[in-house]
């Protein structure tokens, strides 16, 4: 079957479900979207691209932000940056404060909140202070999207450090245990800015193509990460990439991905595409609902997983 034709199968099928889930309005400005929506998109290795729904349209990337910023991290630190972030599934949701304590304010991952919060510390470290730091990441955002239009939604932004209370308590703590070295309240600012780039279905999938093809951006020939960091980075997203639903995500999906409470999600095939989904109504877990079940049938319909 085309690429295109099941696209617009999955968008047919998904239709009944889009009543169903939660968007998330613990961050009061995530929650004025139109909860019926519904984009997918996908972009080959070669460059080729197919889409279904309103895939232009911005949402907010919220966690999948945590990718770009940990590959930013892992070029400046390499194996050092596993000093202060673990790479261990949680099991706990992602913005839990529980295992904090017990293990001395070194997160367990990178795509948990806590293990965020700190790269985007060692990312504020490398630049200098915040400002600079956002700058060098909508900088790489914008390059491996191929497009510089990207920005940030300042309204979620400070939308979220208003109400931003869990985030803060886990960064504080981690500054008491020593594993957060700038001013707690301009690491948040900077967390909270990088959570708030707003992307579309498209950019997401062409952004997200270096993992697909062992770090290297197979359009512009740029490497972004070496084989073996991509191979992490993967591993990270397979295992942590949907927090404490990361085991069922692999069961349903069998792809490496990331999801952000904004209602969008990103998934690699290794050596051939990259795949971005957007239906902003969430599971229990905070990850996309319909995002989920959409990606399911395209691994099914492909026959196409890592596994
Ligand atoms: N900005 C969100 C938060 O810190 C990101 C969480 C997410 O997308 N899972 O709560």
């Amino acid at each position: 079957m085309e690429i295109s034709t099941i696209l617009d199968k999955i968008h047919l099928q998904i239709q009944p479900l889009l009543s169903q889930g939660k968007v998330a309005d613990y961050i009061p400005a995530l929650a004025n979207v139109n909860h019926q929506e519904f984009a997918m998109a996908v972009t080959l290795n070669n460059g080729e691209f197919y889409g279904v729904g309103n895939y232009q349209q911005h949402f907010s990337i919220q966690s999948i932000s945590k990718v770009f910023s940990f590959t930013l991290a892992l070029r400046h630190y390499k194996k050092k940056l596993y000093r202060r972030v673990w790479r261990e599934p949680s099991g706990d949701p992602f913005n839990s404060l529980i295992q904090l304590e017990h293990e001395n304010g070194i997160p367990r991952n990178p795509f948990i909140n806590a293990g965020a919060i700190v790269v985007c510390d060692s990312l504020i470290s490398k630049a200098a202070d915040g400002e600079l730091a956002l700058k060098d990441l909508l900088t790489f955002i914008r390059l491996i999207s191929a497009d510089d239009t990207i920005g940030i939604d300042e309204s979620v932004a400070s939308s979220e450090l208003q109400h931003g209370f869990r985030n803060s308590a886990l960064a504080n703590l981690m500054k008491s245990f020593g594993n957060i070295d700038n001013d707690v309240e301009q690491v948040l600012t900077t967390y909270f800015k990088q959570c708030s780039v707003s992307m579309n279905c498209q950019q997401l999938s062409r952004a997200f193509l270096y993992l697909a093809n062992h770090g290297i951006d197979p359009i512009t020939q740029k490497q972004i990460l070496t084989s073996a960091q991509t191979k992490r980075v993967n591993a990270l997203m397979l295992t942590c990439g949907h927090y404490d639903a990361s085991g069922d995500f692999a069961f349903q999906v069998g792809l490496p991905g990331k999801s952000g409470v904004g209602g969008g999600i990103v998934a690699i095939i290794p050596g051939k595409m990259s795949i971005a989904v957007y239906s902003p109504a969430l599971n229990e877990f905070g990850n996309s609902l319909v995002g989920t079940k959409a990606l399911e049938l395209f691994t099914t319909y492909t026959g196409l997983s890592i596994f």
